[in-house]
């Protein structure tokens, strides 16, 4: 911990409450947390997490999210507003990984693409949602072409279905996700 801590410096903070980003409002604090602001953060993260193995817990909205009183022992990072971007041109839509999904069925759905209308009743990320492969009303994330991936290019794993995540280490990081959606007829 003290060699992430070193790399991450003043970037990040230590013992920060994490049951304030969840829908709960319960859980304990992380050893240390970093939200991150831009590509240089998540340069940042990256390269302490390959330097020394600390544990990583990613933060989306925290809609699915029951963390221990105990909180968290290694890094807990959550992505800032410079990732909650949705861009929608012609069929091609693409959001970040914070970007909320009520915004992302609105916007979608203003710009005349249909297959994520189910998404506007989910209070979690696009990041929450590629992990947790979030669905209503017969549609899912995974279902969506192209299917989203995650920054390494790795699908949500099929476990991804259990409706509550527990705060132990994350799989890869979901800072964008790209799909492309059939205009309504
Ligand atoms: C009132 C209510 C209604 C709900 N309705 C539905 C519903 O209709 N359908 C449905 O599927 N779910 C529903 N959910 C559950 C939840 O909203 C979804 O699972 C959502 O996708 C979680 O997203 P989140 O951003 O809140 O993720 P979090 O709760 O913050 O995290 C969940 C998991 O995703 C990981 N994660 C979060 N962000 C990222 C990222 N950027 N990159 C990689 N991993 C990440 C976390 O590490 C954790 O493992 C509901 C929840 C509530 C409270």
């Amino acid at each position: 911990m003290k060699d992430a801590a070193a790399i991450l410096r003043e970037r990040a903070r230590s013992g920060v409450a994490l049951g304030l980003f969840t829908t709960y409002r319960v859980g304990g604090p992380a050893d240390l947390f970093l939200e991150i602001h831009g590509p240089a953060d998540l340069d940042l993260a990256c390269r302490a997490v390959a330097a020394t193995g600390v544990p990583v817990l990613v933060i989306g909205r925290g809609s699915n999210l029951l963390i221990a009183d105990a909180g968290f022992r290694g890094l807990a990072v959550k992505l800032g507003d410079a990732f909650a971007a949705v861009d929608v041109s012609g069929t091609d839509v693409r959001a970040g990984g914070a970007a909320a999904l009520p915004v992302l069925a609105r916007r979608t759905a203003a710009g005349a693409l249909t297959g994520l209308e189910w998404a506007v009743g989910v209070p979690g990320s696009v990041g929450g949602a590629v992990r947790m492969n979030a669905g209503g009303h017969g549609s899912e994330t995974s279902r969506l072409e192209p299917r989203p991936r995650t920054s390494t290019g790795s699908r949500p794993p099929a476990a991804a279905r259990a409706r509550l995540a527990r705060a132990r280490s994350s799989g890869p990081l979901c800072s964008t996700s790209r799909a492309a959606g059939p205009p309504t007829p």
